[in-house]
């Protein structure tokens, strides 16, 4: 099954403790895509400005992202400007440009309109809604937001959640969503506003993820080299999306190995800058994190 995605393409300008990369490409889109086709045909629906550089738009391209979507505007490419203490759980946001993104109506190409599954990643929460408003009855709508947009458009966000069946989002702003300080009754309150799975990132922590009576929980892969953590929400949603519509399986068993998935794309991301790592991954290699990942899992039941 195709994912079609709707998120950011950006420069980004990131400090970590370990180093630094200045307009390096970077965006919820351009992550999850990177991550997501490992899995499966991508679909990518994004505008960049009149800057945007062809090598980066090669770079998804040779990793057979489709592009047909993926409009250059007047303007600029939308930039983010971030920087991580020690605590790399934690970005400290220094500027936030739209660029062509602030007057942007997208406009879903007639070849990707019968996407079964939709991911709306990280990006304003109205043109989340207009994109699944041109989608045909799609089998999986996934959905990804942070603080930004909770604190500008909360209303059009809380609309859009009324249409998605699995929230993706990181432990802060679920609990900003929600005004609940526990990640338990964080995740029920989600669970009322639509979306059926709420997946629950913690960073170096790991994730949860909550269906009807269900809960399920995942370490973060243990890494002795962690770069740069940008993206590592838009990759786990890359490999936990791109998982599912390959399989077509969207089971409580299905969704657990795609949380894991999830977790073995962010644990590959953050070991570089930008997309460096996720563009020298072989599926190999994604095969084999995945492999350690569920013997770093692993335990008998006692009789
Ligand atoms: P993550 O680390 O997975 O939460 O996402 C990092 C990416 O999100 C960066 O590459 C940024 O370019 C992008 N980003 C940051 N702020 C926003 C925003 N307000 N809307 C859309 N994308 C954003």
């Amino acid at each position: 099954m195709a994912v079609l995605v709707v998120g950011s393409v950006a420069f980004d300008t990131v400090r970590t403790p370990f180093g630094a990369g200045e307009e390096v490409l970077g965006g919820s889109a351009a992550y999850f895509a990177l991550a997501a086709s490992f899995f499966t045909e991508v679909r990518l629906l994004a505008a960049v400005g009149e800057d945007f550089r062809e090598e980066d738009a090669a770079l998804l391209r040779e990793h057979g992202v489709d592009l047909r979507g993926l409009t250059r505007e007047p303007g600029r490419t939308f930039r983010w400007e971030g920087e991580y203490g020690y605590d790399l759980n934690n970005p400290r946001t220094l500027r936030t440009e739209l660029g062509v993104f602030a007057g942007f109506r997208p406009r879903v190409p007639e070849a990707y309109r019968d996407s079964e599954v939709v991911f709306l990643a990280n990006i304003d929460p109205e043109i989340q809604s207009e994109v699944l408003g041109q989608t045909r009855s799609p089998m999986l709508v996934a959905c990804d937001t942070m603080n930004f947009w909770i604190e500008r458009k909360r209303d059009a966000l809380i609309r859009t959640l009324s249409r998605v069946d699995a929230l993706l989002i990181n432990d802060g702003e679920a609990r900003q969503l929600t005004a609940e300080p526990n990640l338990v009754r964080a995740a029920h309150a989600i669970r009322d506003l639509g979306p059926r799975t709420v997946v629950i990132k913690r960073g170096e922590y790991g994730a949860l993820m909550f269906r009807d009576g269900s809960v399920f929980s995942a370490p973060a892969y243990p890494l002795e080299n962690v770069l740069d953590p940008t993206g590592a929400g838009d990759s786990f949603a890359g490999g936990f999306t791109g998982y599912l519509a390959r399989t077509r399986d969207f089971s409580d068993e299905a969704m657990r190995r795609a949380v894991s998935f999830g977790s073995v794309m962010a644990s590959l991301n953050v070991e570089d800058f930008s997309l460096r790592r996720l563009a020298r991954t072989s599926r190999r290699e994604v095969e084999e994190r995945y492999g350690a990942f569920k013997h770093l899992t692993h335990f008998e039941t006692i009789d």
